[in-house]
């Protein structure tokens, strides 16, 4: 699944691509993509005749905005968006297609089919779900070192869950939670309320510099993971425990473990991410 490294790639990406463009219609082949209006007749209705006037981001969600309207739309697994001539054949598993007066399209291709989009009037789409239950933005000015720990700091779960939850902190997934720990040298099993103060600004340090770099790089290409215009992120390359079992660690040699925490496969160093001894197993 795309984290906000990837997001924030396909966000640039597309934003330089259709910015100014005008949907002349759109074709909806996969009604259950729509979740917002009820009716994919009704979606496709509202977009004609708008005009795309930046393309933003919130957690993992994309925020198509137009004059008047606010497209909001999820990649879950394998969703995937390319601008294409009208002309050129529609590849196999493209369910929504937007038709630009230019003659270009805007066309969203979803092998599993897990991708969603809701469709808002401005203003609205913030407040509605599925955005407003989302938590902090981590690479926001006001994604502060006190805030951070006022939301983390204080939980009795452990902390690689804990930061997985998009309610509290937004866009980091499996890879760069396991990134981020490892920087910070804190156990994926920790019990966040748990940590020193000292160990949460590591911690918030190590999330906000884990998401820049692989933002710089344009996100991480794992298995068919690519961007709005085809090319390859990079950061797969600077990866330093995410992928790396039985591999030895870079800080300190040790082979680097794999367990599953919160039902999630996890990347740990046991040595420079230790496990206080009261909470061995
Ligand atoms: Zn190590």
């Amino acid at each position: 699944m795309p984290e906000l490294p990837e997001v924030e790639t396909v966000r640039r990406t597309l934003n330089s691509l259709v910015t100014g463009k005008q949907i002349e219609r759109v074709t909806v082949s996969l009604p259950r993509i729509i979740q917002r209006p009820d009716d994919p007749q009704q979606f496709a209705l509202e977009l004609q005749g708008h005009t795309i006037e930046t393309v933003e981001r919130r957690g993992k969600f994309l925020r198509i905005v137009m004059d008047g309207l606010v497209m909001v739309s999820h990649l879950r697994m394998e969703g995937r968006y390319g601008v294409y001539e009208q002309n050129e054949p529609v590849e196999k598993h493209t369910h929504v297609i937007f038709h630009f007066t230019d003659g270009t399209e805007l066309r969203y291709k979803d092998v599993r089919q897990f991708g969603t989009m809701h469709l808002f009037k401005t203003g609205e789409d913030l407040e509605s779900k599925p955005l407003m239950q989302l938590g902090q933005e981590p690479l926001d000015p006001e994604f502060t070192t006190e805030q951070f720990i006022r939301v983390i700091g204080k939980r009795k779960t452990m902390i690689k869950p804990v930061l997985l939850n998009q309610a509290y902190v937004v866009g980091i997934g499996n890879i760069y939670v396991d990134e981020a720990l490892f920087r910070a040298g804190i156990h994926p099993e920790r019990i966040a309320g748990d940590l020193s103060e000292e160990q949460l600004i590591r911690l918030h340090e190590a999330i906000v510099s884990t998401l820049t770099d692989a933002v710089a790089a344009g996100g991480s290409s794992i298995k068919s993971y690519v961007n709005g215009q085809g090319e390859m992120g990079m950061f797969q390359h600077s990866l330093r425990i995410y992928g790396r079992k039985a591999q030895p660690c870079y800080e300190c040699g040790t082979l680097i473990e794999k367990t599953v925490v919160g039902g999630r496969g996890t990347h740990f160093c046991p040595v420079c991410q230790p496990l206080p001894i009261r909470q061995k197993h």
